[in-house]
């Protein structure tokens, strides 16, 4: 129900769960954060119930990294559990995803076709599954996000994040918000400009059937039509 997504200068971790505080408002059931470390390596951590559950995972088993996303989860398909929680991973790729996958039972069905099975019970580990299929048929992880979202029916706000890439996000979004933040040297997205409040005030709102590649120095931008596109930063003051 709430996504964050950070390439900053830092450890990540605590202000993931920091900016997921912010979103705590629209409520939630589970959360998690992925982040890839120094030498590259993705990895993530899971909870259901409060933040303080993810907080406290993390205390015993951090964290590190200075690229990462994380989600809060209202479960829409599968129950509340940490193997329905966010982000989803398969292989190289990790997802958050706020919304639904409308068309997410035909996307399995194609999949098992391949021999590729899910974990859980949710519409979004599709959205994963299908981008690691991509990867290893060859693709860059934008061409591999881009196929994969050509498929995609439904409401999203997508985050995705590689392993071997600390330097970029993938962002998307139909049907749902998302902002932007434009740091120094530091890049963000969010659901909404709230969560990235403490991090920066120059926001860039994506418009429907937008993607954008991020990465420390700025961002891409492209639109439904797949033409790259321009979209402003705005000064979005809603008090850190
Ligand atoms: N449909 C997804 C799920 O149930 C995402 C729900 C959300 O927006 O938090 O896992």
């Amino acid at each position: 129900c709430g996504i964050i997504g950070i390439l900053g200068n830092h450890e990540v971790s605590p202000q993931l769960v920091d900016a997921l505080k912010r979103l705590e408002y629209r409520g939630y059931d589970s959360a998690g954060v992925a982040t890839v470390d120094a030498s590259g390596r993705l990895d993530r951590r899971r909870a259901v119930g409060k933040l303080v559950n993810l907080s406290d995972a993390l205390v015993h088993d951090p964290l590190p990294g200075h690229a990462g996303i994380g989600h809060t989860r209202w479960a829409t398909h599968g129950a509340a559990t940490q193997v329905n929680a966010h982000p989803h991973r398969s292989g190289p790729v990790a997802v958050v995803h706020n919304g639904i996958i409308e068309n997410f039972r035909e996307l399995r069905a194609e999949l098992a076709e391949l021999g590729v099975a899910p974990e859980s019970d949710t519409d979004t580990e599709t959205v994963a599954l299908w981008t690691a299929h991509h990867l290893d048929q060859g693709m860059t992880p934008l061409e591999a996000a881009r196929a994969t979202l050509a498929r995609l029916q439904g409401a999203f706000a997508l985050a995705f994040l590689f392993d071997g890439e600390g330097d970029m996000l993938i962002a998307a979004r139909k049907g749902s918000p998302l902002a932007i933040g434009h740091g120094t040297g530091e890049m963000f997205l969010g659901s909404d400009a709230v969560a990235l409040a403490p991090f920066t005030d120059q926001i860039t709102y994506l418009e429907d059937g937008d993607h954008a590649l991020l990465t420390r120095t700025g961002m891409q931008v492209w639109d439904a039509e797949g033409q790259q596109t321009h979209r402003p930063v705005s000064r979005i003051d809603v008090g850190a």
